[in-house]
């Protein structure tokens, strides 16, 4: 056997939309990490209906390098549908999905091999730090992953993005599961073997902005909380519980005293509160039903077992 053959392969998974000042850097910093390991890189670039140059720069670039590899998809279909695209068609014995915007510095790659090396299936990259986001939606972040850690039934590692690096056998875990919303954070947590992480500081975007507004940052965890936690039936179950127990108790109370104790009719603005608490239970229904809802939804979307992306061109054979 030659040494050729003993050589690992980390593909490196990187989906992007209209990333075109971005790319070339990041494919020249992680050619530079790569240079001082000895596992060789698969660039996995994963089009995500961009209208820049960006496609035209990967296609040229696949042309020169046989180490990238590109994905175009049919239109946008979102981040983690375009990753999920890149792991099913990567041939790495491990990958690391990794954003185009710089934002997750690539020499971290080389501490999470270590890991791998070491034996570990998962390695998540922490951040420690966040450059270059506003001050909300660093908070809101904050409290989201602690809240998550805390109603999820999973141990999921707080504070880490799609920065990752998964092995082998952890990516045909992964690829295994079809289920249509996919949050690739808790399901890597899910998968189990054995996990670890590495500390980074997490860079402001080197160009272009932002994929992810804030509102677009919400929606991400409110598919996390359905995806992954039954809590926010449990509290439907419990609300509603309080609320009869509450409207049978004051009622009985008020017949007692307005039959028993008090003499004459019951004061008049009675009826003022009996519409407020009609409004108020009303409102607590609608709420009610429109979690519920976020459930049947997702019901419906995986019964309808789409796939969850289309390929209009690739250089990867499909596995
Ligand atoms: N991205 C994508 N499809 C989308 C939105 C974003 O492929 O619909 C890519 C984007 O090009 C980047 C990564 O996903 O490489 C993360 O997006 P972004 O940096 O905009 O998110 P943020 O870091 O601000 O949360
Ligand atoms: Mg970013």
């Amino acid at each position: 056997m030659n040494a050729n053959s003993e050589t690992k392969r980390v593909s490196i998974i990187v989906p992007f939309l209209n990333e075109q000042d971005n790319l070339p850097l990041l494919y020249a910093r992680c050619t530079q990490v790569f240079a001082a390991l000895e596992e060789e890189p698969e660039f996995v670039f994963i089009d995500d209906g961009s209208t820049d140059g960006s496609l035209p720069w990967v296609l040229a670039t696949a042309a020169k390098d046989p180490a990238v590899k590109y994905i175009q998809l049919s239109r946008n279909f979102g981040h983690q549908r375009a990753i999920t695209a890149g792991m099913n068609r990567c041939t790495g014995d491990a990958a690391v999905i990794i954003d185009a915007d710089l934002q997750d510095p690539p020499e971290v790659i080389a501490d999470m091999i270590v890991k791998w090396k070491a034996g570990y299936e998962v390695v998540h990259a922490v951040r420690s730090e966040r450059k270059g986001e506003s001050g909300l939606k660093k908070l809101l972040a904050h409290v989201f992953y602690r809240l998550m850690s805390q109603i999820t039934e999973i141990e999921m590692t707080v504070d880490a993005g799609d920065f990752r690096l998964l092995g082998r056998k952890a990516l045909d875990a992964l690829n295994s599961m079809p289920e249509q919303h996919r949050y690739m954070r808790g399901l890597a947590s899910w998968i189990g073997f054995s996990q670890t992480t590495v500390e980074y500081v997490r860079d402001a975007r080197h160009a272009g902005v932002t994929k992810y507004p804030l509102v677009k940052s919400i929606a991400l965890a409110l598919n996390a909380i359905t995806s992954f936690s039954g809590t926010p039936l449990r509290f439907i179950f419990y609300l509603g519980t309080l609320l009869c127990t509450l409207s049978i108790s004051i009622g009985i109370y008020l017949f007692i005293i307005w039959n028993f104790i008090q003499a004459g009719p019951p004061p008049h603005e009675g009826t003022t509160y009996l519409t407020l608490a009609i409004f108020f239970v009303s409102g607590l229904q609608m709420l009610c039903m429109g979690i519920l809802g976020q459930y049947i939804r997702r019901v419906f979307d995986e019964i309808k077992d789409r796939p969850l992306y289309l390929i209009k061109q690739t250089n990867l054979r499909s596995t």
